[in-house]
């Protein structure tokens, strides 16, 4: 939004420097310190406070203890799969209903080339929505140039 005696060149100027500030801050934010069975670090922004990205302080202190995370990727899935797969070990799960289980969870697997659940990248949660409910700050203005 221009600003009172400011040209279209100072207000595209100021609009892109405030979004690059944003890009870069987004890029300078620290990454989530969970390494994955391949060798390799997650590296998704991390949640504020936190050591780990929303995905992996679920996987590491899931919510409910015995449901499994909404099925809406292949990583979901495959926690799902674990969840199923570790109570048939410990003898919490009859084969039957394990079997049911994973045929459910081949399914939601199989579609998902047809679901569209990825965010628009600058709207990825990097603070617990409950979390930050507790700890609103009024907003920041602009930074102006
Ligand atoms: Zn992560």
């Amino acid at each position: 939004m221009p600003k009172k005696n400011e040209t279209p060149a100072q207000t595209i100027n100021r609009v892109l420097s405030g979004s690059l500030a944003r890009v870069e801050a987004a890029h300078n934010a620290p990454r989530c310190y969970h390494v994955k069975i391949n060798g390799i670090r997650c590296g998704s922004p991390a949640m504020h406070q936190d050591a780990f990205c929303f995905f992996h302080t679920r996987m590491h202190n899931p919510p409910l203890e015995d449901g499994f995370p909404p099925l809406e990727d292949a990583n979901a899935i495959q926690v799902a799969i674990m969840q199923v797969l570790q109570a048939l070990a410990k003898k919490k799960l009859e084969v039957r209903v394990a079997a049911t289980l994973l045929y459910g969870l081949q399914t939601a697997s199989s579609n998902l080339k047809r679901t569209q659940f990825e965010p628009y990248a600058p709207a990825i949660v990097t603070v617990d929505p409950i979390d930050e409910r507790w700890h609103r700050k009024p907003p920041e203005s602009e930074p102006s140039l």
